[in-house]
């Protein structure tokens, strides 16, 4: 039996390096709450990103719950969002109190459908939150234009999209808040991990107090908020896989480049076509099984026959999972569920060689 080769494999500093990062703190006994490794790495994003508000948290999850507290936007209220995401989108809108509404996606590159958008619009409606999927980017302009002329605000679950730009500028530009998950199988990570890009400092200036039990000064509670910290172990992770991750999606793009070349222009296989203008990440290689001799199915177990482990992401959509199958199991979202049921993310990571992808590939096609 040949090596496994796993969906994804994170990306790593040396030992020593990460050890003489993380040396200081067995110095100054500063492991958590701000410390100088975390206001380094905020530093370091801040010049990446382009903006002053960025902010850590201990998890993409809580980065995305807390900023939208931070947003304030008013209980009950409705989000207009996708359903082919990761059930953290949704739980995230949820958890603070709005409901959402979900609008389906184009079947070009997955993310939310502009041309739906509208339709779904309400007097209750105070948000568009949208998922860039595998890193490929939503229409930002065009989502932009609705959110300006309705007076809503735009979300963003960047999770995989970490060092995208488009026309060369980073992604985090574009919505009042974009969220990128630094979770140990993320394109970019810090073992756990979290950040939120804002637009305004009126929302940066609150996270502070949310991300810390609501604390307002050391004698007060003034919100009900939660624990949502990042530590400096976390932080010194960042700080080198930081510096290497130009270098890691190069090498992402040579396993890319040798999936495309052999599996483009297969009939009953697609590929997302790359977007115009858009600096990529290679963060996934999701490929869709529409009419192929084989299901997608069958092409995941002919690939664990193997020890080749590819997964089904996104599936199934977030209105069919069964916390929201009641609410929303019954509505129709043609093209969500048509990728669910299609779609297969094949290993992608930095290590991942040119001969391996040539194997899975062969597997696929035989
Ligand atoms: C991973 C992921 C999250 C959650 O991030 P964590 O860091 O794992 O909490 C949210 N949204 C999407 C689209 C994700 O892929």
């Amino acid at each position: 039996m040949n090596k496994p080769i796993y969906v994804t494999k994170s990306s790593m500093p040396s030992f020593e390096e990460y050890c003489k990062k993380i040396k200081v703190l067995w110095d100054n006994r500063w492991l958590s709450n701000r410390g100088c490794i975390h206001k380094e790495f905020e530093a370091l994003l801040q010049e990446r990103t382009g903006c002053p508000y960025v902010f850590l948290y201990a998890n993409g999850h809580v980065a995305l719950e807390v900023g939208i507290d931070a947003l304030q936007l008013p209980k009950g209220r409705e989000v207009i969002t996708t359903p082919y995401t990761h059930c953290s989108t949704t739980h995230s809108i949820v958890r603070n109190g709005l409901v959402p509404v979900f609008c389906d996606i184009n079947t070009d590159d997955y993310t939310i459908d502009v041309n739906q958008i509208e339709k779904y619009i309400t007097p209750k409606t105070v948000a568009i939150m949208a998922t860039h999927v595998y890193g490929f980017l939503c229409d930002v302009e065009g989502i932009d234009a609705i959110a300006k002329k309705h007076n809503l605000k735009v979300i963003y679950d960047a999770a995989h999209a970490f060092g995208v730009k488009k026309n060369g500028v980073d992604i985090s530009a574009y919505g009042d808040m974009v969220m990128f998950s630094c979770h140990a199988t993320k394109v970019f990570h810090t073992i756990e991990g979290g950040i939120t890009v804002f637009k305004d400092k009126e929302p940066y200036d609150m996270i502070n107090n949310l991300v810390n039990f609501g604390f307002d000064g050391p004698e007060d509670v003034k919100w009900i908020s939660t624990n949502a910290r990042m530590n400096e172990y976390e932080a010194a992770m960042g700080i080198c896989n930081l510096k290497h991750f130009d270098n890691e999606v190069q090498k992402r793009k040579a396993a890319y480049e040798k999936y495309a070349e052999m599996l483009s222009n297969v009939p009953g296989i697609k590929l997302i076509a790359e977007q115009e203008g858009v600096t990529y990440n290679y963060s996934y290689m999701p490929v869709f099984f529409d009419g192929y001799k084989y299901t997608r199915d069958e092409v995941q177990s002919r690939l664990q026959e193997h020890n080749i482990w590819a997964r089904k992401y996104f599936y199934p959509i977030v209105p069919d999972l069964t916390c929201y199958q009641d609410q929303y199991g019954a509505l129709d979202f043609p093209n969500s569920r048509h990728a669910a049921d299609t779609v297969l993310a094949l290993p992608m990571y930095a290590d991942l060689t040119v001969e391996d992808v040539e194997r899975i590939c062969k597997i696929i096609l035989e």
